[in-house]
């Protein structure tokens, strides 16, 4: 648990693979989770808020998290993404942009939900290569999208 006057670890350098960035926002990937191909869009100052966003800045930050969810849409074909933003633990703007699949370990619950279904763990772990092999693809044609639409 995080206390107030911890280091903020989305301010230090960042820790993630950083996918593509501006003077904005970051776009790193998450690996490690049961969902293949999640990402997460963090801006690049310390703010809680995104009424503490200028409007076009908070425009700017959500055309990052559209175009990420738009090339996962493309590239990965999930049934539904999930957006989300928390920073209950860290109050430093971040998107969640999760694909999910019916067949996912832990849907249709969101992916946080501690204790998944044995047997829906065991069957995805079966489908689930088959997605991951996906990923490199879409983090090259995320890449090129973010790079042709937001300099
Ligand atoms: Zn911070």
């Amino acid at each position: 648990m995080s206390h107030p006057t911890d280091p903020c670890p989305l301010c230090a350098p960042p820790g993630d693979e950083v996918l593509w960035q501006n003077e904005c926002a970051r776009v790193v990937r998450v690996d490690g989770t049961a969902q293949p191909g999640y990402t997460r869009v963090i801006w690049q100052s310390h703010v809680a808020e995104m009424t503490q966003l200028t409007p076009a800045k908070r425009q700017g930050l959500m055309d990052v998290v559209y175009l990420v969810e738009q090339i996962q849409r493309q590239e990965l074909t999930p049934d539904k993404i999930n957006l989300a933003a928390l920073g209950n633990q860290v109050p430093h703007l971040h998107w969640h942009i999760i694909p999910r699949w019916r067949a996912d370990s832990h849907f249709p619950e969101p992916i946080w939900h501690p204790t998944p279904p044995a047997e829906r763990v065991a069957a995805w772990a079966l489908q689930r290569p088959a997605i991951e092999a996906l990923v490199p693809h879409y983090h090259a044609r995320l890449i090129e999208a973010l790079s042709a639409h937001l300099a």
